[in-house]
């Protein structure tokens, strides 16, 4: 373990290291530095190093040179790390309870979020790259169709291992691992509601991630209220002729596949069907790439449908059954988001725990004060708990229970906000470094804050479990 500070630290270890970072990450980022990075440290040069010694690390503004903050920013890391190096330990360890299968693939997991996604997570934000290689890598793992049926591709496992799979991902990179999974919902609803011939068709190149998938609800008019949604679906013979557009599409215009509810029928939900659309369809286009305060390893744009001609072969299930299969999906894709949220709520307390440690005010370190001790302790609390409702609903909606739904408005509601709010404590606690980009809290603060936003708000899982309470 490293501590590749890039301008503190040489008194007596307060330093608030930005970076978690193991001997392979720092060799990795050794072995790129071009000329003019900051100059490599006995640390970044491979050996185990005290961070008194690291070369580069002086204390005081005068070092913080341009350069070496682009140095720090390629080493911002996720601390998955941090975990894997501490075992499990830890009262918020999220392996405890699983079966030693669960445990196997958890840690694939969060050896490829650590691997593959974390040394990345940063550039991909600021670049707002749409990571289609390592997503590609991830699918070669069974992770682009997780609760797809296995004679398409998928890995047919359950909603609770697919929960505890996007909450390792999320630790490496929130906002990839969340498109991810809107794929993944996409990969489920075509297997679940398309014929023997869709399923064949689609499946396979979404499983490996060959394609990408769209889910495409929300219209410029519709969001809250989705039943409303006014794209109209025409039919003409063997076709329906789409017009219309949606909103805040996320992956539009980079993705392949787009699973689109349209209206066929009359006014409400039961007007509503639900078509598959390829890129290259005549008739639909993008608009503009959305600027986002988080989630910018995935574009968001709108998709316009204008005389867009769609085979009536496209259609999942029957006609007017398209609200169902929306809200079907959202079941699922409701505890994945609220998954991604506990795996970026998870990775802020480890950075929160790190700094409280390291960093020193008063003559002592932060970790020394009650007040912070206590922050923390509920923030760690507040993690179990929110983890304990979301595998809670995804046993649920395995199942096939009854309450399965509400149990995920629940969930997608506690988790979500409790998570949010954990990753903005993390934050405070960081202080001014807080709020600086080379330090990897900020990203996971502004990449959680649209959970509470989209795939229902959070005023709309409150809208479902009343309904629920006070239906009588
Ligand atoms: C980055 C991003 C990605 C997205 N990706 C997708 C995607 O891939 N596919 C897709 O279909 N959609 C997507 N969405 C859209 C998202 O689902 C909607 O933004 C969300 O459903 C809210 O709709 P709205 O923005 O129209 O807000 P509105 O419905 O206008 O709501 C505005 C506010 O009023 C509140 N409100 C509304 N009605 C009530 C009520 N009756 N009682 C109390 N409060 C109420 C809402 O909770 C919200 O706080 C995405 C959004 C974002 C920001």
């Amino acid at each position: 373990m490293l501590s590749p500070c890039p301008s503190f630290s040489a008194g007596g270890g307060n330093a608030p290291s930005p970076a978690l970072l193991e001997s392979e990450v720092c060799n990795r980022y050794a072995k790129k530095a071009s000329p003019g990075d900051s100059p490599p440290s006995a640390a970044n040069a491979g050996g185990p190093a005290p961070r008194t010694t690291t070369p580069g690390c002086r204390r005081g503004a005068a070092s913080r040179t341009a350069m070496a903050w682009r140095a720090a920013r390629r080493r911002v890391t996720a601390p998955l790390l941090l975990l894997r190096q501490r075992g499990i330990a830890s009262c918020i360890d999220p392996s405890a309870g699983l079966t030693e299968e669960q445990k196997e693939f958890q840690k694939v997991a969060l050896d490829f979020a650590a691997k593959e996604m974390a040394p990345r997570m940063a550039e991909w934000d600021e670049k707002e790259i749409f990571p289609v290689e390592t997503m590609r890598k991830a699918a070669q793992l069974g992770f682009g169709g997780i609760y797809v049926k296995p004679d398409v591709g998928g890995s047919g496992l359950s909603r609770l291992d697919t929960s505890i799979i996007f909450e390792a991902l999320s630790t490496g990179c929130t906002s990839t691992t969340a498109y991810m999974s809107i794929h993944n919902m996409c990969a489920w609803m075509i297997d679940t509601f398309g014929n023997e011939e869709q399923r064949h068709r689609f499946c396979p190149s979404l499983c490996s991630m060959e394609k990408f998938a769209s889910y495409c609800l929300t219209e410029p008019g519709s969001g809250s209220d989705a039943a409303s949604l006014l794209t109209s679906a025409k039919r003409k013979g063997d076709t329906y002729v789409l017009n219309g557009s949606k909103a805040f599409i996320s992956g539009g215009g980079d993705t392949d596949v787009y699973v689109v509810m349209c209206r066929t029928g009359g006014p409400g939900p039961k007007g509503i069907s639900c078509v598959v659309l390829e890129k290259g369809t005549p008739g639909l286009s993008f608009g503009k790439k959305e600027k986002k305060v988080g989630w910018n390893s995935q574009p968001t744009r709108a998709v316009i449908f204008e005389d867009c001609v769609v085979p009536v072969g496209n259609r999942l299930g029957a006609e007017g059954q398209g609200f169902n299969i929306a809200m079907k999906g959202l079941n699922g894709g409701r505890i994945n988001i609220a998954s991604c949220s506990l795996g970026a709520a998870h990775a802020s307390v480890l950075l929160a725990q790190e700094h409280l440690t390291v960093r020193k005010q008063f003559g002592e370190p932060l970790a020394s004060n009650q007040y912070l001790q206590f922050r923390l302790a509920e923030m760690a609390t507040r993690l179990v708990a929110a983890r304990l409702v979301v595998r809670n609903a995804a046993r649920a909606l395995q199942e096939g229970r009854e309450d399965a739904a509400v149990l995920c408005s629940m969930a997608k509601l506690f988790a979500t906000d409790e998570c949010f709010a954990i990753c903005n404590q993390a934050l405070q606690m960081h202080g001014g470094y807080g709020y600086l980009k080379d330090y990897a809290v900020q990203q996971f603060v502004r990449d959680i804050r649209v959970h509470q936003i989209l795939e229902g708000t959070n005023e709309v899982m409150r809208m479902i479990v009343a309904r629920n309470l006070l239906q009588g």
